[in-house]
């Protein structure tokens, strides 16, 4: 048995797959996407040649097909030395990463109704590993488990209490492996512990969350029930009236269409009609496209306005974090976001936030700034083969 760790990570419609080998450094990695479409399609990163996948192919035969595109290569030799799966949602059962068993296999499921496009496939990633690598230890690691220790002021919805005590509607919180890993990474650079450290943790990427993080717990979060609440992302709107859907329907628009819409064709891309990818947005806002300017402007404003909320529940800021392929890449966006915060105290150094990659410590704020401002590569990733091994470790000392 080698010591490597394979890190699985099932989407809606897509599959990445990475090796880590024992030191937690990345060996290989593969994607897979468009599964259950007439296009499926897989490769192997650095690799010309595409893995072949029938049309329709689904989350466990892509898996196996990579895992035997793995072998092919020699990238995988032997069995791995542990398995970490990426589960969405762990609802109020999982308040940290497990090895896996038939017992958390079943809270799982139970837990689907709240992710029914995230769960499902999750599980049939598990089930694909339990078959490939039988014996070999298995951890479950939860967007939602960092985000279990919200206090309950900042949980609950104001709903019928019943609402919560049947049916589990509160605010659950996602990204939380990016935003524990932040709360790491920026205790780390600002010569810190973790368990003192407060910050502001920015998850911008296709998906957008925001959370407050008090002594490296969570304590507020902008993403609730499911993943549409909050910022303005990609494709999905964040935070609209609920009043919208009565409205809607009196024009003859079905609730599930305005779902979909709110889901599928809203956010980045509703706004600007033209993409929900910032980049292509930056550019085309640069050649006077007024839709995508507008767009970047609604992003930023609803960003700064959340990280002003995010303060009611921290007694100090050690920093304000940007992280996810927005945060770390677009330096528009962040001093967009950081002009509406003057009152507050934010103030970014137009040079360093420029070229922040360039300094090693991250930090982009002007020497005048009330607060530190860091900008920190994420690394989900990292983050469940680290804890599939650490529970690897503890399940099997020999
Ligand atoms: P992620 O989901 O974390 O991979 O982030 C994807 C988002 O990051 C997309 O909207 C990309 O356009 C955006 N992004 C990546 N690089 C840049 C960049 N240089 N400038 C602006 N946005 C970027």
């Amino acid at each position: 048995m080698e010591d490597t760790v394979l890190v699985v990570n099932c989407g809606s419609s897509s599959l990445k797959l990475a090796l880590f080998d024992g030191q937690h450094r990345k060996l290989a990695s593969a994607l897979a996407e468009r599964l259950n479409q007439n296009d499926a399609f897989a490769c192997i990163a650095g690799d010309k040649d595409t893995i072949p996948l029938k049309p329709g192919t689904s989350h466990d035969a892509a898996l196996e097909a990579m895992v035997s595109a793995f072998r092919d290569r020699q990238l995988i030799t032997s069995v791995p030395a542990a398995i970490g799966h990426r589960v969405v949602h762990g609802g109020e059962t999982f308040r940290e990463a497990v090895l896996i068993n038939e017992d958390v296999v079943s809270a799982i499921e139970e837990c689907a109704g709240l992710a029914p496009l995230h769960n499902p496939v999750n599980l049939s990633g598990i089930r694909a590993t339990l078959a490939l690598f039988p014996g070999v230890p298995q951890a479950a690691v939860f967007d939602t488990a960092f985000h279990q220790t919200l206090p309950r002021h900042a949980f609950l919805y104001a709903l019928p209490k019943a609402w919560y005590q049947d049916w589990g509607v509160r605010r659950y919180g996602f990204h939380g492996t990016s935003h524990a890993f932040m709360a790491v990474e920026a205790a780390r650079l600002l010569g810190r512990t973790p368990a003192t450290t407060s910050i502001i943790s920015a998850h911008l990427g296709n998906g957008c969350s925001i959370a407050a993080i008090r002594d490296g717990i969570s304590v507020d979060t902008s993403m609730g029930l499911t993943p549409l609440e909050g910022l303005v992302m990609g494709t999905r709107s964040g935070d609209i009236d609920p009043g919208l859907f009565d409205f809607l329907g009196s024009k003859g628009i079905p609730g599930d269409e305005v779902h979909r819409v709110l889901n599928q064709e809203s956010g980045l891309l509703g706004l600007s009609g033209q993409t929900n990818d910032m980049r292509s947005l930056c550019e085309l806002a640069d050649h006077g496209h007024e839709p995508s300017k507008t767009a970047i402007d609604v992003f930023c404003f609803r960003l700064a306005r959340y990280i002003g909320a995010m303060m009611a529940s921290l007694r100090q800021l050690d920093a304000l974090v940007f992280t996810g392929g927005i945060g770390e890449n677009s330096a528009r966006v962040r001093q967009d976001t950081i002009s509406h915060l003057h009152l507050m105290g934010f103030e970014l150094s137009e040079d360093l936030n420029k070229h922040h990659g360039e300094f090693s410590d991250g930090r982009i704020e002007s020497a005048g700034s009330r607060f530190p401002v860091l900008v920190i590569p994420t690394n989900e990733e990292l983050v469940i083969a680290r804890e599939a091994s650490r529970l690897a470790g503890a399940a099997d000392p020999a």
